[in-house]
């Protein structure tokens, strides 16, 4: 098929044209975004088609929310998503210093300088930051990592209950890591309304809201093993429509009978391979309970799924179905066991060697407790990745200045147009000091000039002071964040901007997919003759 036809039902920019609109595309996100940057960004007041509502300060969950469908936009909001996911935490970051980056581009292509070598100096620049990260960075302590998860949820909440929220995240991130390694997922959430959010609490080891199923098994004991099956123990229930012919009045009675045999078989099994606690996704039966409390064995019933998984993961244990075949192997270990009431709720807590650890957020309406759970969310992502890699970057726009100043350093050793490019991209990382003071209430430009020449008389650490107004130290201060979700922050930006840079052309479909005339007309005719 010629060209022509294929584009025929298409709309097409090529060139500088299909540029310029993707420059505006990405400006025009960056434009909703850039006001909430830093601890005295503004919120969003989101509304859905429902009328439902979000006060939120999350540059990622604006942009997911907006129904965006400009495809070069959605390719910045992805570089933002993804930023979510990997780091939790700099996704406006991502989106400001991506459209920024694509801004400066844009002047160098009115200045003659075609996109190709821009992405091309873009790509060098990124390489030249990344690396100098490493050098910015500083090795982080107990208390360090505490600040950074506290500035990490600067501006999101409150900062009493951001304090709060940080000290439950490290003792959880400590109470899951293992090897080097903090699994977040090992962590639950338990919603629990009433009370204010500061009386949000963490309980290590898992919690799950219930009571054991007899009173004559014992609240508290370990070390042990644990068998978890996802069914019950329960008496088959005769259906009415299964084929079973009742002949005589005993026939009934010696069904039962077996049931029950069965039953306490597999509960015999049970103490044959050394069970000590065993977990129940749906009921047990009186008998089978009796039996369970007689051997010895505690049993917890009508677990949920996802309680099941956590559990299965946190003591190592399959999970069997039937309790009957259920083999030593099956077992998990467990450190121990207890009860305990928390708000009013009894809590069954079971601590186990792989850790676990669950949230018990609180608030006076289930929006509050959400806000709680998420933030809570992000500053136990933030800890993770410290308590795995504790290097820290500092920041209020210290660590993006002192990367501008290097690499306008080595841009002047770089003969080519790359040259530009490389000064474009350290204009735009400037543009996070610059949004940050500009929403704290001072000149943007003003603010940068003075931190610039601060930072080639103080040093690297010298960054923004948004309540004094004259920059200062800010790893005395506490203002640091790690050195991954910076790191990350650029890379994610740098590459949709060289992606978007690489775009010549963009065809809009104009109408829906067809089925081609020919087609038709055979199809028409066919069952006719
Ligand atoms: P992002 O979505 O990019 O994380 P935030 O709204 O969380 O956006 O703002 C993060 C920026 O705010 C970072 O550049 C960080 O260094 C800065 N920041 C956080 N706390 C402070 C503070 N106390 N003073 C100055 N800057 C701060
Ligand atoms: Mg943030």
């Amino acid at each position: 098929m010629a060209e022509e036809t294929i584009l025929e039902s298409t709309e097409r920019t090529s060139g500088r044209e299909a540029l310029r609109k993707n420059v505006q595309a990405a400006l025009a996100l960056a434009g909703a975004v850039r006001s909430t940057l830093g601890p005295k960004g503004l919120d969003k007041l989101l509304i859905d088609d429902q009328g439902g509502t979000l006060v939120t300060n999350d540059g990622v969950t604006v942009l997911e929310t907006a129904r965006v469908e400009h495809p070069v936009a959605r390719m910045v909001i992805s570089a933002s998503s993804t930023q979510d996911k990997v780091a939790r935490d700099g996704t406006t970051s991502t989106v400001v210093i991506c459209a920024e980056m694509l801004r400066n581009a844009w002047q160098l292509v009115r200045q003659g300088v075609h996109p190709a070598t821009i992405a091309r100096g873009f790509a060098q620049a990124e390489d030249i930051s990344l690396e100098a990260l490493d050098g910015l960075s500083i090795s982080a302590e107990r208390g360090h990592i505490l600040a950074a998860i506290e500035t990490s949820l600067a501006g999101k909440l409150d900062s009493k209950i951001a304090k709060h929220l940080s000290s439950l995240a490290l003792e959880a991130g400590e109470a899951i890591i293992k090897d080097g390694i903090a699994d977040a997922t090992r962590v639950k959430v338990i919603h629990q309304s009433g009370g204010s959010m500061l009386d949000t609490e963490l309980i290590t080891g898992l919690a799950i809201p219930k009571t054991r199923i007899h009173s004559e098994m014992k609240e508290r004991g370990g070390p042990g093993s644990i068998l978890l099956l996802d069914g019950g123990l329960e008496k088959r229930q005769p259906r009415i429509d299964a084929k079973l012919n009742v002949t005589s009045v005993g026939m009934m009675e010696e069904f039962r009978r077996a049931e029950t045999a069965a039953l306490l078989k597999q509960v015999e099994n049970l103490k044959a391979i050394g069970c000590d606690l065993v977990v129940c996704r749906e009921g047990v039966d009186d008998d089978a309970r009796q039996a369970l409390a007689n051997a010895g064995i505690l049993a917890y019933r009508r677990v949920e799924r996802k309680d099941m998984e956590l559990l299965s993961r946190s003591c190592g244990a399959n999970i069997v179905i039937d309790a009957k075949r259920a083999t030593a192997d099956d077992l998990g270990a467990f450190i121990s066991t207890r009860e305990e009431l928390s708000g009013g709720v009894n809590h069954w807590i079971l601590d186990a060697e792989e850790g676990g650890a669950t949230l018990i957020a609180k608030g006076s309406t289930s929006d509050v407790i959400s806000e709680v759970e998420r933030c809570f969310a992000d500053a136990l992502g933030v800890c993770c990745q410290l308590l795995e890699d504790p290097r820290l970057l500092p920041g209020a726009g210290a660590t993006q200045v002192a990367l501008a100043r290097l690499l306008r350093r080595k841009a002047e050793s770089i003969p080519g147009r790359e040259q530009m490019a490389i000064d474009a991209f350290a204009d735009a990382l400037e543009s996070i000091p610059r949004a940050l003071a500009t929403n704290a209430g001072f000149d943007g430009v003003d603010s940068l000039l003075k931190l610039v020449a601060m930072q080639s008389e103080g040093g690297e650490n010298i960054g923004l002071n948004l309540e004094a107004g004259e920059p200062s130290d800010v790893v005395e201060r506490g203002v640091m964040e790690p050195l991954n979700i910076t790191r990350q922050a650029i890379s994610g930006a740098s590459e949709a901007a060289i992606s978007i840079l690489r775009i010549d052309d963009v065809l809009w479909a104009t109408m829906e997919p067809e089925i081609p005339e020919e087609a038709q007309q055979r199809l028409q005719g066919f069952g006719a003759e």
